[in-house]
C-alpha cells in the first residue's frame, strides 16, 4: 500500500507530514559524518528519493546489508519538510549478486547513471524506472558476450525516453529512406542521406545502422539473443554523440565498458 496515497488531504494535495514508503532501487550512497550515509533511490512513483540513513555504518545498524548499491528495496522516508528526509526503514526485496561480476557491474553502474540523470526528483517516472529494473535484470542474466548489445539496446530506449533518439530509417532533412547506411553532420545528431551530408562526410556504416535498427525493434528480453552484424563497440561512438547532444554529459563508464564488448 502506498503511504503517499494514504497521506493525501481532501484537496488531493500530498500531506507533507506523512512518511512515504516506496519501492526503489538504491543507486547512490555517500558517507555522512562518521556513522551515517546518504542514500539515493530511484522509484517508480516518486522519482528520485534521497534520505539520511542514520547510523548506517554501525555494526548493529538496522540498515546493514539492505541498502547496498543496486538493491531493490522497500524503503520508508520521513515526511518532506523541505530539508533532507530521513530514511526510516529499508527492506531488501532483491539483491542482485550476479551484478558484482566486473563487466556486469560496469554495465549496471552505467545504466544506473543514465537513469539517475533522467529521473526527476519526487515525480513519477515509470518509463525510466522500468528501464532501470528491466535493464538490471537483463544485465544480471544475459550471457557475458551479450552484455554489449544489451547495453546498446538499453541506451537506444533511454534516448527514446529522453526524446533524443534520431530517426534511424530516414534522412532527417529530406525524409528519404536510408537503406544502405547514412551520414551525419558534425554537431548535429540526425542521420542524413549523401545529398544532405556536408563535407567532410561522416559515414555511418550500413552494418551499424542494421545493428541499431535490430536492437530498436527487438523486445528487451530478446536483446541477448540477436546476432550483431558488427561488434557493439563499433556502434558505441555514434550513441556517445547522441548522448552528448541530448544531455551535454559524457557517461564515462561506457567507454570502459565498450573496450570489452
Ligand atoms: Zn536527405
Amino acid at each position: 500500500m502506498n503511504e503517499a496515497a494514504q497521506g493525501r488531504t481532501p484537496t488531493g494535495r500530498p500531506e507533507r507530514r506523512a512518511a512515504t514508503t516506496v519501492h526503489g532501487v538504491v543507486i547512490r550512497r555517500s558517507d555522512f559524518r562518521e556513522s551515517s550515509r546518504i542514500v539515493a533511490c530511484l522509484t517508480r512513483d516518486h522519482g528520485r528519493m534521497v534520505g539520511l540513513a542514520k547510523g548506517a555504518h554501525r555494526a548493529d545498524s538496522v540498515f546493514l546489508g539492505k541498502i547496498d548499491f543496486l538493491n531493490e528495496v522497500r524503503a520508508t522516508f520521513s515526511a518532506d519538510r523541505g530539508g533532507l528526509r530521513l530514511l526510516l526503514r529499508a527492506e531488501a526485496m532483491r539483491e542482485r549478486r550476479a551484478l558484482r561480476e566486473p563487466l556486469r557491474f560496469l554495465a549496471a553502474s552505467h545504466l544506473a547513471q543514465l537513469c539517475d540523470f533522467a529521473m526527476p526528483d519526487a515525480r513519477p517516472a515509470p518509463d525510466v524506472f522500468d528501464l532501470l529494473v528491466g535493464g538490471l535484470a537483463l544485465i544480471e542474466r544475459c550471457p557475458p558476450n551479450a552484455i554489449g548489445q544489451v547495453v546498446l539496446g538499453l541506451e537506444l530506449r533511454h534516448l527514446e525516453v529522453l526524446g533524443a533518439l534520431p530517426d534511424l530509417e530516414r534522412c532527417t532533412t529530406c525524409d528519404t529512406p536510408l537503406p544502405d547506411g547514412a551520414f551525419r553532420n558534425e554537431h548535429e545528431p540526425g542521420l542524413v542521406c549523401r545529398a544532405h551530408a556536408t563535407l567532410p562526410r561522416l559515414a555511418v556504416g550500413s552494418e551499424v545502422l542494421e545493428l541499431l535498427r535490430t536492437l530498436r525493434r527487438t523486445p528487451g528480453r530478446q536483446l541477448p539473443a540477436i546476432a550483431p552484424p558488427v561488434p557493439p563497440r563499433v556502434a558505441a561512438p555514434l550513441l556517445a554523440s547522441w548522448f552528448a547532444a541530448a544531455t551535454e554529459q559524457r557517461f564515462r563508464l561506457r567507454a570502459l565498458l565498450f573496450e570489452h564488448c
